[in-house]
Order: structure tokens, then C-alpha cells, then sequence
């Protein structure tokens, strides 16, 4: 088979290999399509580090052969895949947290080899768990990739109660502050806003026809000032930080109403995530903190009923498609802001 092979950091070649045969209670997955996400380009850049050569963890595939002694999966069944497998031994596991196990959760595309190739192994502590989660014939493939992402913003948005909510800022214009604000709006909220230092980003929300309510340069003037001139001075009910920006944890902050919530759903860097908060705003003001890492099995279901009722358009959302030969253009595409790139997909 065709696969994008990691030869060393930051060189990746598309080239022929071995393809893998499913042992017993593991499942040989047909790739249909797969999209590149953030954290695949950090890795084929060569900044972050994965255990495998292949990566590519959202996933629309099919069932294409079973190991000996798998279970409730059949051959031809249309799947997509859910990315964490965790230790199926502790507390988190057993009430179906695997993206909190204890034991730190294995991944597909980290742990073991994803989805970049035209086919891929379930292993089977996947297959144990329910990693193949069920799609329907008529769910375009690419849409199907956006719900692994998708489930990641449904598990951080559920802390939040959005249904009594007016006003939700997402700092971040990229796929994951589009998606938190698309759950937001599929939960009821009135109006959700985009914040973000790139005009041309916004402007692709605004060519593609997303459904947000306002998109804001964050460069052009305060943040909390416009926040607080577009809710009565009174804040937004909830803020979600989706860029890897430390101080928007502060300024989120005051630009939240009391009682307000603010989810840090992005990962900071890792060599240095300390960030001052004035704790006395929590206090006084009866803040809530969340925080949000992947997703496990419920939200995957939610996700997928998002993009199957149409409540989330996930069509608008795919901007490119690549075949797997030309891997490396669609990794340039999707880093390069002048290509208007909101998600990437490989077709293998
Ligand atoms: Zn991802
Ligand atoms: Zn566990």
C-alpha cells in the first residue's frame, strides 16, 4: 500500500509499504479520507515527537477484513475512528473517560500508525473499546473526518451550560475556535463571536458563510472593551480560548460577565505554561474554569448526530483534497494562511 512515511523529523515521503494484516481481535481498516489537524503538523514538521511513522487521526474509513475473534464489527461497515484508547483498567476508563485514563490513553496517529495510507490496523484494545464508531452511508467522507475534532470542542463546551446563554467569544479563528463556535451555536446561543489577529482568517469565515454572529480583528482595538460594548458592559457569558496564547487567559477573564466561564481549550506551550491570573476576579466574581483535552466516546456520538442532522454544515468547512501522493503540498497548504485553507483532507 501507499503510505506518507516519516523518514526522520520534518521529511515525509509517500512511498509503497508492507500492507499490515489484522492478528487476532484487531481490524484492518480501507482509508477513505483523512484530515490533516494542527497536532499532525507539529509532528511532520518535526516539533513534536510520536512513536510511529504514519500518522493521520481523523478518519473516515471502511471495515475491510477482521483478525480472528473480533466482535459486534462487520466487513464493509463504514466507520470513523476514535483517536484515544485508554488502559481499560481504571476509574476514568471504566465510567468512559478513556481522554482522562490514568494511566495515560494510547492514540491513533501517536501510539499507532494512522491514517496517512490507504489502509491502517485497529488494534485490538481499540476494537475492545469501540474505537469504530459507526457512520452512514450517505455522510460524505470528509465530513465524517471533522468528527473526531468536533467531538474534542463538544467535550469542552460541555462544562458549559450554553443553553441559558446570550454572548460566547471564541479567541481563535482556526478549524477548533470554528468548531467550539459552531457547538455553541448548535446549542441555542444566540450570538457567538470569533476573536482573532488575523484579518485574513476572518475574511475566510466570512467567503466560506459560517454561521457567526460577529468576527472580530482582535489588533484593531480592546478586546474586553468591545466585549463589554456588545453586552450591556455587562461581559460575555462565556469565553473559550482555542489559540495557544497564555495572556488570553487574563483578558478572557475580564471580558467575562460574573458567574461567566472560560474553557482553556488549548494546550500551551509546553516549556513554559505558567501565566499570572489576578485569582480575586474568580473570587469575587464567581468565575468558572474549565479545562478540555481530546474527547471520548459519548462526545464522539454527539458529534456525529452535529453533522449527520445537518445542525452543524461541516461541508462549508472543507476548503482542500489532496490524494495521498501529493501529502507534502497539502501539509504546505494547510500551514500557508494565503490559501484560504480551513480544513485539509488526504483522499488516499
Ligand atoms: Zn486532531
Ligand atoms: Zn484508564
Amino acid at each position: 500500500m501507499k503510505a506518507a512515511v516519516i523518514k526522520k523529523p520534518g521529511v515525509i515521503e509517500v512511498e509503497e509499504v508492507p500492507t499490515p494484516e489484522p492478528a487476532d481481535g484487531e481490524v484492518l481498516l480501507k482509508i477513505e479520507t483523512c484530515a490533516l489537524c494542527g497536532t499532525d503538523q507539529r509532528v511532520l514538521s518535526g516539533e513534536k515527537h510520536v512513536d510511529v511513522p504514519i500518522v493521520g487521526h481523523e478518519i473516515t474509513a471502511r471495515v475491510h477484513s477482521l483478525g480472528k475473534n473480533v466482535r459486534g464489527v462487520r466487513e464493509g461497515e463504514r466507520i470513523i475512528v476514535q483517536t484515544v484508547i485508554g488502559c481499560g483498567r481504571c476509574q476514568m476508563c471504566a465510567d468512559h473517560r478513556e481522554n482522562l485514563c490514568e494511566n495515560t490513553f494510547k492514540a491513533i496517529g501517536y501510539q499507532f500508525n494512522g491514517g496517512f495510507a490507504e489502509y491502517m490496523i485497529m488494534p485490538k484494545s481499540g476494537v475492545d473499546q469501540g474505537c469504530l464508531i459507526p457512520v452512514p452511508e450517505d455522510l460524505p467522507a470528509e465530513v465524517g473526518t471533522l468528527i473526531e475534532p468536533l467531538s474534542c470542542c463538544v467535550n469542552g463546551m460541555n462544562y458549559i451550560p450554553m443553553e441559558d446563554m446570550e454572548h460566547v467569544v471564541v479567541f481563535g479563528g482556526g478549524i477548533i475556535g470554528v468548531l467550539n463556535s459552531l457547538v455553541a451555536k448548535a446549542r441555542g446561543v444566540p450570538t457567538v463571536t470569533i476573536m482573532d489577529v488575523s484579518q485574513e482568517r476572518l475574511d475566510l469565515h466570512k467567503k466560506l458563510g459560517l454561521p457567526i454572529d460577529n468576527l472580530v480583528n482582535s489588533l484593531g482595538g480592546d478586546p474586553v472593551e468591545w466585549v463589554m460594548g456588545h453586552t450591556n458592559g455587562r461581559g460575555a457569558n462565556a469565553v473559550v480560548v482555542a489559540a495557544s496564547v497564555k495572556l488570553i487567559v487574563p483578558i478572557g477573564m475580564k471580558a467575562l460577565r460574573r458567574g461567566g466561564h472560560i474553557s482553556i481549550f488549548a494546550g500551551m506551550p509546553k516549556s513554559d505554561p505558567a501565566q499570572s491570573i489576578d485569582l480575586n476576579l474568580i473570587h469575587y466574581n464567581e468565575l468558572n474554569v474549565h479545562g478540555a483535552t481530546s474527547s471520548a466516546y459519548r462526545e464522539y456520538l454527539t458529534a456525529r448526530d452535529f453533522l449527520v442532522s445537518g445542525k452543524i454544515d461541516g461541508k462549508q468547512l472543507v476548503t482542500h483534497r489532496f490524494p495521498l501522493e501529493d501529502f507534502n503540498n497539502a501539509v504546505k497548504t494547510q500551514a500557508d494562511p494565503s490559501t484560504g485553507a480551513l480544513k485539509v483532507v488526504i483522499e488516499p
